[in-house]
C-alpha cells in the first residue's frame, strides 16, 4: 500500500493563538517548529508539495534532511497518477480528495488521535501506537465530503512498513521532544489502498486543556458524515468550560 505524507500538523501547540477559532489546525515549520500565523503564510516545498516552511532560510537548512523523504513522497504520488492513468481506477482522485479531507478535518483528526491513544493519561502511547481511520468513498460534489468512516482502530506504529516514512516520523519525534512536546502522533487515513500519513506534533499533556472523552469515535463519525469542518475540542479550564 503506498503510504505518504499529508498535512503535517500540531496539536495545541503551546497555547492556541487568538485567531484559533477560524483555523483548521496549526501548521508548523518542518525545520524550526514555529506555528504559522495568518500574517505570515508558510511556503510549501515545491517538490513534494507537502512539507511546509516559515521561511526560505528554514527550507534551505532543512533540504539535506528532507531530500530523501521528499523524493519518496514525489515518487509515491507519481506512481498513483500513473496507475490512475492506466484507466483501471480513479486512484488519483481518491488521493487528491484524501488530501482535501485531511486538510478540512485537521483539528478533528488531531483531537481524535489524541483521545484514541489516551495521551493525557498515558503519554508514552505516542511512541508505540498509531490510529488508523479507514474510509469508504462515495459521491458528493465537495472533495472532502466524498468519504464515510468505516472504522477507526489502534495499531502498532510499525504497521507503517515504509522505512523512510518511519525515519522521518522519528525525526519529528525527536525535534518535538527537544521543543518540549511529547512526540509525533501518527494518524493514518486510508481509502481504496491509499494511505495518508498525518504526523501531529503534540504538546505536553499539562499544556493541553482538552477534556478526556471516550466518545471520540462517534464525534468523528458525526463531523465526517455531516461535513462540518468547524470542530473545536471541549476544554475545561479553571475559568470554565470552553466548547471550542
Ligand atoms: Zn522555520
Ligand atoms: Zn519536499
Amino acid at each position: 500500500m503506498p503510504a505518504y505524507y499529508s498535512q503535517p500538523a500540531a496539536a495545541n501547540y503551546s497555547s492556541p493563538p487568538p485567531h484559533a477559532q477560524k483555523q483548521r489546525g496549526y501548521r508548523i515549520c518542518d525545520q524550526c517548529g514555529q506555528v504559522e500565523a495568518p500574517a505570515a503564510r508558510f511556503r510549501l516545498c515545491g517538490g513534494c508539495m507537502v512539507t511546509q516552511y516559515c521561511s526560505q532560510e528554514c527550507q534551505k537548512v532543512h533540504w539535506p534532511h528532507h531530500k530523501a523523504i521528499c523524493q519518496h513522497t514525489t515518487s509515491q504520488i507519481a506512481s498513483i497518477k500513473q496507475h490512475a492513468a492506466s484507466g483501471y481506477t480513479n486512484d488519483e482522485n481518491i488521493a487528491k480528495n484524501l488530501r482535501k479531507f485531511c486538510s478540512a478535518h485537521t483539528s478533528l483528526l488531531c483531537w481524535v488521535g489524541f483521545q484514541a491513544l489516551q495521551l493525557k493519561r498515558v503519554p508514552s502511547n505516542i511512541r508505540q501506537h498509531a490510529l488508523i481511520i479507514d474510509l469508504a468513498p462515495h459521491s458528493h460534489p465537495e472533495g472532502h465530503r466524498r468519504f464515510s468512516v468505516v472504522s477507526a482502530r489502534i495499531v502498532k506504529r510499525n504497521y507503517i512498513g515504509d522505512a523512510l516514512v518511519l525515519a522521518d516520523i522519528q525525526r519529528r519525534d525527536d525535534r518535538c521532544r527537544q521543543n518540549g512536546g511529547i512526540g509525533a502522533l501518527v494518524v493514518l487515513v486510508q481509502c481504496a489502498g491509499i494511505s495518508q500519513v498525518m504526523p501531529i506534533e503534540v504538546d505536553p499533556p499539562s499544556k493541553i486543556s482538552w477534556d478526556t472523552r471516550e466518545d471520540w469515535a462517534s464525534v468523528l463519525h458525526h463531523f465526517v458524515e455531516s461535513g462540518r469542518t468547524d470542530f473545536q475540542p471541549i476544554s475545561t479550564t479553571p475559568r470554565g468550560i470552553y466548547y471550542g
